[in-house]
């Protein structure tokens, strides 16, 4: 697919530096690194672009001692922060964890910056910034997750500068996980198949997706998925385009699938409805002119597929 990786969070050029990762301790008395700071899981921002701070501000007597060296920016190193530990003075709870967190915080030491919610920015970060957010959020996700050894259960220690953890009690060495995911544009002649799931905001539909099982090639899932979700039958499927998507830790693969039938039989505990939409109902769709079918949300790979299938970019 030629603008594969346009795609929001692809090919933001970010330079990894693993050949930085074993010695990064000295690297944090450099004067020219930098740290951007998240706050569960927000990136802090201003005017669009993510704060980059130098390692001796005062906002970071909040934050962890470790930080995750995130590579190379214009020759310095760059670090993520992670300030979790810092409670705002006026924090909301109950909109913590919501599928879209509205709220900002600002923390004293910089108060023209703001924690946001990386699905509210995402679109808005230039190619770099969404993939240093991106990949800090993912990678501070794994760190939370995975505190304790999955062979033997006692504690484990960052090493390798964040891209490792090591357990002394047993010896393991563990690595940041990425969950792939297929997401498929199913077709069959001028149709898309679109489903929803509970929860969503009313009339948004969207690709149907679920993840890659053990064993199982990227094709395979795609028709075991579009089976099981809704009974479409699918023959060909080729691989379009893929999209790092840290909520929490997932790789999407946007694949297109033909189908070979067109009767639905919907599993009402993986989706709570799907359909077949046309270009034309599509195209109204995402212009916000159909009467019942809102698309799937700017950013996201489903929009992107959707788009450059109306615009017949896909090949
Ligand atoms: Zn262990």
């Amino acid at each position: 697919m030629k603008n594969a990786e346009l795609v929001t969070f692809g090919n933001g050029g970010l330079d990894r530096a693993a050949e930085w990762r074993a010695d990064s301790v000295n690297l944090r008395n450099r004067p020219d690194a930098k740290a951007v700071v998240l706050w569960r899981g927000k990136p802090l921002v201003q005017a669009d672009a993510l704060v980059k701070i130098p390692l001796d501000h005062p906002l970071l007597a909040d934050a962890a001692d470790e930080m995750i060296l995130l590579g190379r920016s214009e020759g310095a190193p760059l670090f993520a922060a992670d300030i979790s530990g810092w409670v705002p003075q006026d924090l909301d709870l109950t909109t913590l964890d919501t599928f879209l967190d509205p709220t900002e915080q600002v923390h004293p030491a910089l108060p023209d910056a703001a924690f946001r919610e990386l699905r509210g920015i995402m679109t808005g970060l230039d190619r770099h910034d969404a993939e240093v957010a991106a990949t800090a959020k993912a990678i501070m996700g794994w760190h939370r997750s995975h505190r304790f050894c999955a062979r033997c259960g006692q504690e484990s220690t960052m090493a390798m500068a964040g891209w490792q953890r090591d357990c002394a009690a047993c010896g393991g060495h563990h690595f940041p996980r990425t969950d792939p995911v297929v997401i498929m544009l199913i077709t069959h002649g001028n149709d898309v198949l679109l489903g929803r799931s509970p929860g969503w905001p009313e009339g948004m539909y969207s690709c149907l997706a679920g993840f890659v099982e053990p064993g199982e090639t990227i094709e395979a899932a795609v028709r075991r998925e579009t089976f099981e979700e809704a009974g479409v039958a699918v023959g060909r499927v080729s691989y379009l385009s893929s999209q790092p998507w840290p909520f929490p830790a997932s790789l999407m693969f946007g694949c297109l699938g033909e189908a070979l039938s067109t009767d639905l039989h919907i599993d009402p505990a993986e989706i709570e409805d799907a359909r077949w939409v046309s270009r034309e109902e599509l195209a109204k769709a995402v212009t916000g002119q159909h009467p019942d079918i809102l698309p799937a949300r700017k950013g996201a790979i489903a929009h992107f597929l959707l788009e450059n299938w109306l615009a017949d970019r896909l090949e």
